[in-house]
């Protein structure tokens, strides 16, 4: 039994299964929807009831948490990453540089890339979300060597491990450096193998409807690193399936550039001749867009999985996240791969996204309720989902809890600003679908040493299998 606070009500007698129990997330501190001030009703995976401002619920209680000293916000959801670039953060060769030079330095480490170090990669970069706040990770992998062709099968064990909620995609690369592509040989793959696996990873593992654990989306790595057909294809199969794409798009200038020389077009219009430009899409990064291009995608409903960190590290600009917004589509925060970010930590790109937001436009405009609407209902947007990032009845029961109490926060009049202003960058509790997933601050069923250490010592292997 956990610290929590459990005073029983009256109600006790009546013994309700335990799936059926109520627990209300009591009176907390601060909570970033209003309508929840004074807390909400948890019963099995779903948020029952908003309680307002000091209120009490209208159901029978039957355990309650004391959220006095916390911040109550819906689980944070990432919407892209790139787990196994865990194993190559801060790596010298690939430092200060662009993302193209970046990218190739790269490539060669990662073609090394083993089973054991995917699965060692993915279960870091999922507990070190779960302990920012985030309750649906999202990645994007699209190495697969040969040691590699499970890799989105061990994904989906890791995340039923850790019991966290997971948007995973099979990506893929088919134009190598023989074709004139950036990645080595040796990670793509031809076309018919690529569409085939990402039929039977769906067939296995995508679920559909609310409260969905594991979701499967198709994911080329970009769209000039595959062939035109690969692209077409990929958009037949998410029809087909009903499942959503994602690819990187428009995240600098070179790659503008690298289109037009290639196909002769923009990569939105290569994106929309080769049958993407719909809301099943979400895009990474989606900076460089020109006014029509933004007013397109929003027309189209495009998600945009905004990526601030990334792209101050790499240098490759700002999105236009207000504007496209405005335009109709759905924006959401990621912390992508940790190669270019180089952290997992959605809370501390909550603050980057205000920071940043706020350089190109205005501190009224990127108020902090606002970039936590990005990282919770946005990004859920961005997925395709209603049923997470929210706190409303009906939703599923994925919260994070804040305490302020560290020295950063000392001081602070207004939690939900101190947030991002001071730099949250831990929970204190994380539930996902009814499930305390982080106590204390500490992730539940893991040996975070022992993690750590399997993990430095597969990101050194790694390093030295090149
Ligand atoms: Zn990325």
């Amino acid at each position: 039994m956990s610290h929590a606070a459990s005073s029983m009500s009256p109600d006790q007698a009546s013994s309700p299964t335990p799936d059926q129990a109520t627990l209300w997330i009591r009176q907390p501190l601060a909570v970033s929807d209003p309508d929840a001030a004074g807390g909400i009703v948890i019963r099995g995976d779903r948020i029952v009831e908003a309680v307002a401002a000091g209120a009490s619920p209208t159901v029978a209680i039957d355990r309650t948490f004391d959220a006095s000293r916390h911040v109550l916000m819906p689980g944070l959801v990432n919407t892209h990453h790139h787990f196994y670039q865990t194993l190559t953060r801060a790596y010298s060769p690939a430092l200060n540089k662009e993302l193209f030079p970046w990218l190739t330095t790269l490539y060669d480490v990662w073609a090394n890339l083993t089973e054991d170090q995917l699965a060692l990669a993915s279960e870091l970069a999922m507990v070190e979300l779960l302990m920012s706040g985030c309750t649906t990770v999202a990645d994007h992998h699209y190495v697969f060597s040969g040691a590699l062709e499970s890799a989105i099968d061990v994904q989906v064990d890791t995340a039923r491990r850790l019991k966290v909620r997971a948007a995973l995609t099979r990506g893929s690369m088919s134009v190598g450096r023989d074709d004139g592509g950036l990645p080595p040989q040796s990670v793509v793959q031809d076309e018919t193998t690529i569409l085939d696996e990402s039929a039977r990873l769906i067939d296995a593992y995508h679920q559909r409807g609310e409260g969905a654990m594991v979701t499967l989306a198709l994911a080329p790595c970009s769209p000039f690193s595959v062939s035109r057909e690969l692209m077409q294809e990929s958009a037949r199969l998410a029809e087909e399936k009903d499942v959503r794409l994602h690819t990187h798009l428009a995240e600098t200038e070179d790659e503008t550039a690298y289109c037009q020389k290639l196909f002769g077009m923009r990569p939105l219009d290569y994106l929309e001749a080769t049958g993407w430009l719909s809301n099943r899409t979400w895009l990474a990064h989606g900076i460089h867009f020109n006014d029509d291009e933004v007013t397109r995608l929003g027309r189209a409903g495009t998600g945009i999985a905004h990526c601030p960190s990334s792209n101050m590290v790499l240098g490759s600009g700002m999105c236009r996240t207000l504007e496209l917004e405005a335009a109709g589509c759905p924006v959401g925060l990621a912390v992508d791969g940790s190669a270019s970010a180089d952290h997992s930590n959605l809370a501390e790109e909550m603050r980057q996204a205000m920071l940043l937001g706020r350089l190109r436009y205005s501190p009224s405009q990127v108020t902090h309720q606002h970039v936590i609407r990005w990282a919770t209902e946005g990004s859920a947007g961005c997925l395709g989902r209603s049923d997470i990032g929210g706190l409303k009845p009906g939703q599923q029961a994925d919260i994070a809890l804040f305490k302020l109490d560290e020295a950063r926060f000392s001081g602070a009049e207004n939690p939900l600003a101190a947030l991002l202003l001071c730099g949250a960058h831990r929970a204190d509790r994380v539930m996902v679908a009814g499930d305390w997933r982080v106590v204390d601050g500490q992730p539940q069923d893991v040996d975070l040493d022992a993690l750590l250490a399997r993990h430095d010592q597969a990101a050194r292997a790694l390093r030295s299998a090149l």
